[in-house]
C-alpha cells in the first residue's frame, strides 16, 4: 500500500522528495478516537482528521443514515430540482445558525464556501447600485482555502505566494496575535485588540466607498497557528462593518460545529455576520459538503425574475448532495442526544490546565486555546521569542515523535496544534496531552 501510495499518489502541502524516503502510515480504520493503520497500530487521532472529526470514527449512527440514504437515492441535481435531505438540513442549520441567517447556499469544501461568500459579496453590491465596491478586506495570518478567491483573501505568504500574480488585491488588516504583535510591545491581549482595531477602523474609513466585504475567521485564525483573538474584538468588527456598509463574512469552517464550545463560534459574541461559511465538521468529518448562509438582506439582493438577470453565478455539480446532507443531519442528531456541547466544559477545562502546565517548558513560548482547540508555539529561545528555524521542521519532528507515542497530530509551522474529536474522553484527552508533552520535551531538550 505504502508502494502504491509513493508510486501514484501526490499528496497535497507535502514535500514529495521527503515522503519518498520516508512514507506516511497508510490508514485503512477508525475506531471512535483512534485511526488505525494498514500494520493494525492505533494512533489517536489529535486533530481530528484535519479538524473536522465531531463524534469519533466509524459512528454507527453515523453508518446507519448513511447506508440508509444509499439505498434512497445517492445524488440528483440542485439545478432544477430540489431533495427532501438538502431541504431539511437546511431548515436545521437556520435553526441552529446565528438568528438572521436564513438561506443555505451547498457547495462541497471549504474554500468553496468562502469562494461563494465572496461572490456573493460582491455580486450583492452591484445588484443594489454599489458598483465601487469591489475590494475585500482580509486579515494577515488568515487562511481561507486554496482556490484562487479564497488565496486572494487569505495573509500567510508560505502558503500562498508563488501564486501572488494570479490573485485579486485585498486590503490587509493587522491581526492581533498577541505573542508576535507588531503594533503592541506589551503583549497585553487587551490593548493589542484595541490596536489592531483601531487599524482596522483606519482602514476600513478610508476604504468603505470601495469595499464589498471583509472576511474573519471568528474567534481563532486556525491554520494561521491557532491566533486567539481578544474577547470582543469579532464584536468591534461586526460593528465597523456596519458602520460602512461593508459585508461581514464569517468562516466557520474550521471553528464551526462546537469547536470552541457554542455550536459556532460568532454566538460567543451574538454576533450575526451577513454571510457565514461552513464545512468540516458540518458530516462531521464523514463527507464533503459545505454551506454558505446568508440573510434575508443578501438574499432579497438576487430576488428577481429572467429579465433582471439577478441570477448568482455560481453552481457545483455535487451541490446539495443527499447523502452528505443525510450525514449532517445524523450528526447534527447526535448533537442533541450525546447532548454534545453540555459535556464539553470539564474537557475545556482540563485542556486549558495542561496547556497551562506546558508554558513552563523551556522551549514552549506561547500557548493558546478556545474551547476544544489548542495550539503550543515552540520557540528556540523564550526570553527573545526567537523562533526556531523554518528549515530545523521542529513542530514536525514533534509529530514525528508522536506517532511513536501512539499519536497522530499535524503542527502549523512551529505551533503544535491540539483539535482532537469532540467526544474525545478525559481518559483520552491526558493520553493524548501527556504524548504532546513527552513529544515535545524528546524533540526540544
Ligand atoms: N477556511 C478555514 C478557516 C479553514 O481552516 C480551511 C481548511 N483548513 C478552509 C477554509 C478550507 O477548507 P477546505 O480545505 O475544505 O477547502
Amino acid at each position: 500500500l505504502q508502494e502504491y501510495d509513493r508510486k501514484y499518489v501526490w499528496h497535497p502541502f507535502t514535500q514529495m522528495r521527503d515522503w519518498e524516503a520516508e512514507p506516511p502510515v497508510v490508514i485503512t480504520r477508525g475506531e471512535g478516537c483512534y485511526l488505525v493503520d494498514s500494520d493494525g497500530n492505533r494512533y489517536l487521532d489529535g486533530v481530528a482528521s484535519i479538524w473536522t472529526n465531531v463524534h469519533g470514527h466509524c459512528r454507527r449512527e453515523i453508518n446507519d443514515a448513511i447506508k440508509a440514504q444509499v439505498d434512497r437515492i445517492e445524488h440528483s441535481t440542485q439545478l432544477g430540482l430540489a431533495n427532501d435531505q438538502a431541504a431539511i438540513l437546511a431548515k436545521r442549520l437556520v435553526e441552529i445558525a446565528p438568528a438572521g441567517l436564513c438561506k443555505v447556499f451547498y457547495s462541497d469544501n471549504g474554500s468553496t464556501a468562502v469562494e461563494i461568500g465572496i461572490k456573493m459579496a460582491f455580486q450583492y453590491q452591484q445588484h443594489r447600485g454599489a458598483t465601487r465596491k469591489t475590494k475585500f478586506i482580509s486579515f494577515v495570518n488568515a487562511y481561507h482555502g486554496d482556490t484562487i478567491g479564497a488565496v486572494s483573501v487569505g495573509g500567510i505568504d508560505l502558503f500562498h505566494g508563488v501564486f501572488r500574480p494570479l490573485l485579486f488585491p485585498t486590503i490587509l488588516a493587522p491581526s492581533p496575535y498577541c505573542y508576535r504583535c507588531e503594533l503592541c510591545p506589551e503583549q497585553d491581549s487587551d490593548m493589542c485588540g484595541r490596536l489592531c482595531l483601531a487599524e482596522l477602523e483606519r482602514l476600513m474609513a478610508a476604504h468603505a466607498d470601495e469595499t464589498a466585504g471583509l472576511v474573519i475567521e471568528p474567534l481563532v485564525q486556525g491554520a494561521g497557528g491557532m491566533i486567539v483573538h481578544p474577547p470582543g474584538f469579532l464584536k468591534r468588527v461586526r460593528e465597523l462593518c456596519d458602520r460602512h456598509d461593508i459585508l461581514m463574512i464569517a468562516d466557520e469552517v474550521a471553528v464551526g460545529f462546537g469547536r470552541t464550545g457554542t455550536m459556532f463560534a460568532c454566538q460567543q459574541e451574538g454576533v450575526t455576520p451577513d454571510i457565514m461559511a461552513l464545512s468540516k465538521g458540518i458530516t462531521a468529518g464523514y463527507l464533503p459538503l459545505a454551506a454558505t448562509m446568508a440573510t434575508q438582506k443578501v438574499y432579497d439582493a438576487f430576488l428577481g425574475d429572467y429579465r433582471e438577470l439577478k441570477t448568482f453565478f455560481h453552481g457545483h455539480t455535487f451541490t446539495g448532495n443527499p447523502i452528505a446532507c443525510a450525514t449532517a443531519l445524523a450528526s447534527l442528531d447526535l448533537f442533541e442526544t450525546d447532548r454534545l456541547l453540555d459535556s464539553l466544559p470539564p474537557k475545556i477545562d482540563y485542556l486549558r490546565a495542561r496547556l497551562t502546565a506546558l508554558e513552563e517548558l523551556s522551549h514552549v513560548g506561547n500557548v493558546r486555546q478556545c474551547g476544544m482547540l489548542g495550539g503550543i508555539e515552540l520557540v528556540r529561545n523564550k526570553a527573545d521569542k526567537k523562533p526556531y528555524p523554518w528549515e530545523e521542521r521542529v513542530g514536525m519532528r514533534v509529530c514525528q515523535e508522536a506517532k511513536k507515542h501512539g499519536l497522530f497530530l499535524r503542527p502549523l509551522g512551529n505551533t503544535i496544534v491540539v483539535f482532537p474529536p469532540l467526544v474525545i474522553t478525559l481518559d483520552e484527552l491526558k493520553f493524548l496531552m501527556d504524548g504532546i508533552e513527552t513529544s515535545i520535551r524528546a524533540v526540544t531538550d
